[in-house]
């Protein structure tokens, strides 16, 4: 990869390269958009096999950050990091050498718990420094689900024109943290769902509570429903999984659901399929841990959480008028919300 190009093209600030050889601990951190606020962005620790693939990913994700934050309306940048170890190895030392670094950047850059990052890892960072989020153990998975539900309401208006989400189908793709939470809140609404994850015990229980109809894992995408809500993995839109999509919504919470953004947004696009921009619907984590960093007031965030919908319904709105797809309507006006700040930021 060429570097410097990449990171220009990409639009990136910062990139630091973090080496600590007591504790072997080799890390990115990348800071890609400050316009708005500091860089906040969770760690994550993976065995990456090659190193270019650490920096694809952190410079990838960090500028996913930054569309993330500015369509949430939070004032933050977009950064993350990535530390490359094997997470059955992990150390205190490794931990502390990293938050020295996280230190040395003096709170241009935030960060919190991503993959393979344990509630106690988060702790570790924190003896060495003050800019890591989540030490105080919330979950913010409820209110991503929030977010996601109002998601799934501001698109079946929009696309169904129905103002309830009483008797409609749902399939959810997952039942962890945030999806458990999403089938609670629609069964509350009234809708029918339909529920796959790879633990049975998590579906019997959805299915228990809520009155789910247990789904085989390879068949979920593909009911005959009114939303698909993909709340498990990455990847799932893709040439393989979108031409049996029969839902006219897609709107869920897991993050980087595209598995080409270009290419599967166009197709689902192509097939009318109205689909819900990941880091969109589900900012309702960024923000419950943007609140938390700034003192957590509960009404703020609801209220920063309900903008979601009208966001969402813009994204739409833009797509439709500029006959563009709705990841691109998402990703122009996080665009334009910073070049707004930027400017801003220079005539000051
Ligand atoms: P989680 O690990 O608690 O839940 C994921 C669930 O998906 C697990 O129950 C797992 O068994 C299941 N799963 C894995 N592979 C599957 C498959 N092939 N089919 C069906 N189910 C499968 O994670 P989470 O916190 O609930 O997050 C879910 C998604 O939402 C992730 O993509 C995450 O990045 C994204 N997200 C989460 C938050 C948050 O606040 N937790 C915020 C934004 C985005």
């Amino acid at each position: 990869m060429k570097l410097f190009e990449t990171t220009e093209q990409m639009g990136h600030e910062q990139v630091l390269f973090c080496r600590d050889e007591e504790s072997d601990l080799k890390a990115i951190i990348a800071i890609h958009d400050t316009s708005l606020g500091p860089a906040m962005g969770a760690t994550r620790l993976l065995p990456y096999a090659e190193e270019e693939a650490a920096l694809q990913d952190v410079l990838r994700l960090s500028r996913g950050m930054t569309y993330k934050a500015a369509c949430a309306n939070i004032p933050a940048g977009g950064g993350k990091a990535v530390i490359i170890a094997d997470p059955t190895n992990k150390t205190e030392q490794l931990f502390r050498a990293y938050g020295r670094f996280v230190e040395s950047l003096k709170g241009h850059f935030i960060t919190g718990q991503d993959v393979n990052l344990a509630h106690q890892n988060i702790c570790q960072i924190n003896r060495e420094t003050n800019y890591v989020v989540g030490v105080n153990a919330g979950c913010s998975a409820s209110t991503t689900a929030l977010g996601v539900l109002l998601g799934i309401k501001a698109a079946v208006e929009f696309r169904l024109q129905k103002p309830r989400l009483e008797g409609l189908k749902v399939a959810v793709q997952g039942a962890g943290n945030v999806g458990q939470n999403v089938c609670k809140l629609l069964y509350e609404q009234g809708a029918e769902l339909f529920v796959s994850d790879i633990s049975q015990k998590k579906t019997q229980e959805i299915k228990r509570f809520y009155g789910a109809t247990v789904v085989p894992q390879d068949q979920i995408h593909s009911l005959d429903v009114d939303v698909f809500s993909p709340c498990a993995l990455g990847g799932i839109l893709n040439s393989s999984t979108i031409p049996h999509i029969q839902a006219p919504v897609v709107a869920g919470a897991a993050n980087n659901q595209l598995e080409d953004e270009q290419i599967h947004s166009r197709l689902l696009e192509s097939r009318g399929i109205l689909y819900c921009p990941d880091y969109v619907i589900n900012a309702g984590g960024i923000i419950d841990v943007y609140h938390d960093m700034i003192g957590y007031e509960r009404e703020k965030v609801l209220e920063n959480t309900n903008q979601i919908c009208d966001t969402l319904i813009s994204i739409f709105r833009r797509a439709q008028k500029k006959q563009t797809t709705t990841h691109d309507a998402a990703n122009n006006l996080a665009k334009e919300r910073i070049m707004k700040a930027h400017k801003t930021k220079v005539k000051a």
